[in-house]
């Protein structure tokens, strides 16, 4: 019963609504990932090919756009939210390999690796 219930609750009245904000389990994962050092980081952004199945698979799907897409504001790409509860289904559908696992201090990271790549292009461009 309590399971056809859930289902219906899904269907009709909100779509991932169970696990997305009714589940214990699901809960006590959120407050994990509050604290947690693993995180998921759209660490290969720029390949995105449009082609929205990580929205489609993720229970939070709205933690995923800031990550994905906010490049030009200086967001992302490390997927804070602690609604994003570090299933891992965006990394496994993914055909252009965005996503991966990482820490949740990896932004820094990955903006000086940023930097260096830009230098190093616009010194051997300077060169030729
Ligand atoms: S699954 Fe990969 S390619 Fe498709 S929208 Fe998401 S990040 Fe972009
Ligand atoms: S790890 Fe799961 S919850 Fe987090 S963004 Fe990916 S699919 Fe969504």
């Amino acid at each position: 019963m309590l399971i056809l219930e859930i289902f219906l609750f899904d269907l009709f009245v909100s779509k991932d609504g169970w696990c997305g904000r009714l589940c214990p389990v699901g809960a006590f994962y959120s407050l994990l990932g509050k604290r947690s050092p693993l995180r998921v980081i759209a660490a290969r952004r720029e390949a995105c090919g449009d082609c929205m199945d990580c929205f489609a698979v993720c229970p939070e799907s709205r933690v995923i756009k800031p990550a994905l897409k906010g490049a030009e504001q200086g967001i992302g790409p490390v997927i804070l939210s602690s609604e994003c509860t570090n299933c891992g289904r965006c990394i496994d559908v993914c055909a252009k390999d965005v996503f991966q696992f990482g820490n949740r201090y990896a932004k820094d990271e990955i903006k000086r690796a940023s930097e260096a790549k830009s230098h190093t292009q616009h010194s051997v461009g300077g060169q030729a």
